[in-house]
């Protein structure tokens, strides 16, 4: 079968989810047999999001293939259950060195370098590689920014040009938003009708329109919108707030969005879509009625965004242990010796945040003390794991002044420091230690019981690591390095065998997570916490 290629683009103003609208509609086609990517473009022009702080666009998502990604690839991993690689997210940044570096081989042969043909060819040539070789039945792709942004132009040119191109392989997916002016008990559809407008003007005609509200729209709203918008009224569809993300694809269903873009592409509604795993899950979410308390402890948490992944993954593995998930951000800025009793005693569990720098960490190591003496189930992550080990340096090695040369370059118990392999690297962008490794386990961990195996691949995000200097200080002490990478020897997970659950990794499992198949260290970990109850 050709490739058939579907662009959701978004207007009247951004975060209205083209990321989730596009990861739904991946899993209903998927759903009906169909292989299916989701791609993201963004606008912005770092080369990708990796020396981004989270305040900026949320949480940054790593690739099996190591590549620092926008937060949008994990929703469209966890609904698609299909790991994604660098081709899946491009920046403006990475289109305008491509094409430089062609300019400067002198690819061009002598031609003035411009947006059009030169840059567009460069965006066309990314899309159309993930359709390729017949990976792929559909290449979804998504636009960031909106309408009307200057930066989106070059982007919706190349719509536009593989549009004309491709014909009927070709769908374009519009999402707007309705806004309820309250005072006057109105829905409002004229925001929607200047945004297609816009996208008009650049030469697009989009074939279905996606409104996000916080209201039902009435059949004759939606065929007023089709009426200005040129669209088929069946093809105007609501998004109404639903109050989980994961029911938008049974959502998007009952509005029959899969069966419109494969009625527009040319091919044939074979029955209904396959979404029993998916409903199973959303019926044991639906159906839990006793919760889990679990503490986030990280310094971001003010911005829900930038821990996405991991909010994801507790909220998974609550769900597939048939628990609501009670969720509390404890700003490790704030937490000290004076309230962490206050803050920490009724919590089922204990989530050491990963991240960067000197700030909030002294918090970290307040609440792992509490969570260890009191034997609290605790999980670290990645910086979490760094500092389970440097808080138990200093408490139980008697190491007072144990650091990882990443906060103090000088410390003279460097129990977490830099790898060898970074020591030269000055470059920030892409440098780190990223993707997935192997990892073997003990087999009598924790970690080897829940995986189920003592050979893993996780994947990484980090440029420090355990010492193996101190691993027969620690193992003596009562921690145990019970995973590290066959080859190197660098150490992955640790663990306090004398406590309940008390489990380190360096790496960041909350990246392999997904709706149909929970991160099994997560749900462990959530299991521990229930069962602490
Ligand atoms: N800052 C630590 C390192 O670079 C941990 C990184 C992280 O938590 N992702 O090793």
């Amino acid at each position: 079968m050709e490739t058939k290629y579907i662009f959701v683009t978004g207007g009247v103003t951004s975060s209205l989810g083209k990321g989730i609208i596009s990861a739904s509609l991946a899993r209903l086609l998927l759903a009906r047999g169909y292989k299916v990517t989701i791609q993201k473009f963004d606008p912005y022009i770092n080369i990708d999001p990796g020396t981004l702080n989270p305040y900026e666009h949320g949480e940054c998502y790593v690739t099996v293939d190591g590549h620092e990604a926008d937060l949008d690839l994990g929703h469209y991993e966890r609904f698609t259950n299909t790991p994604t690689t660098r081709a899946n997210n491009i920046t403006t940044g990475r289109i305008y060195q491509n094409v430089i570096d062609k300019e400067r081989r002198g690819d061009y042969l002598g031609k003035t370098v411009q947006i059009i043909p030169h840059i567009t060819d460069e965006i066309k040539r990314n899309i159309k590689s993930l359709g390729s070789k017949n990976q792929f039945d559909f290449v979804i792709t998504e636009i960031g920014g909106t309408v009307g942004d200057i930066e989106s132009l070059p982007y919706l040119e190349s719509v536009r040009q593989l549009r004309w191109e491709m014909g009927k392989n070709c769908v374009c997916i519009h999402l707007t938003y309705v806004p309820y002016i309250a005072a006057a008990k109105e829905l409002k559809t004229k925001p929607t009708q200047h945004s297609v407008k816009q996208l008009q003007e650049v030469g697009i005609q989009p074939d279905i329109l996606v409104l996000r509200t916080e209201h039902d729209l009435s059949l004759n709203l939606r065929k007023k919108v089709a009426l200005f918008c040129n669209v088929d009224p069946a093809a105007v569809i609501q998004s109404i707030d639903v109050p989980s993300i994961y029911e938008v694809p049974l959502k998007m269903h009952q509005q029959h969005l899969d069966e419109i873009v494969l009625t527009k592409t040319g091919l044939p509604i074979n029955g209904e879509p396959h979404l029993e795993p998916w409903m199973n899950f959303l019926h044991r979410m639906k159906n839990a009625t006793e919760t889990v308390r679990i503490g986030l402890v990280g310094k971001y948490v003010e911005l829900p965004d930038a821990y996405k992944s991991i909010n994801e993954s507790l909220f998974q593995a609550a769900t597939y242990n048939d628990r609501k998930l009670d969720l509390q951000y404890i700003h490790s800025e704030k937490l000290n010796s004076g309230n962490v009793e206050q803050m920490l005693s009724s919590l089922d569990g204990v989530l050491i945040a990963p991240g960067f720098g000197q700030r909030g960490i002294e918090g970290k190591f307040v609440a792992l003390k509490y969570a260890r003496e009191h034997d609290i189930p605790t999980f670290g992550v990645c910086l979490g794991m760094q500092c389970m080990v440097i808080e138990y340096a200093r408490d139980v090695l008697g190491l007072a002044d144990a650091n990882s040369t990443e906060m103090d370059v000088t410390t003279k118990h460097n129990v977490i420091d830099l790898m060898e392999e970074q020591k030269s690297i000055t470059n920030m962008g892409g440098t780190m230690r990223l993707g997935a490794y192997d990892c073997t386990l003990v087999e009598d961990s924790i970690a080897a019981k829940a995986y189920g195996t003592t050979h893993i691949r996780e994947r990484h995000r980090h440029r420090f690591e355990f010492n193996n200097e101190y691993r027969q200080a620690f193992e003596e002490a009562g921690m145990r390095c019970v995973g590290e990478n066959p080859e190197t020897h660098l150490v992955e997970v640790v663990e306090v065998p004398s406590l309940r659950w008390y489990v380190g990794v360096q790496y960041h499992p909350e990246y392999n997570s997904t709706v149909l198949n929970p991160n099994p260290l997560f749900v462990d970990f959530i299991k521990a916490a229930i069962s602490k109850k």
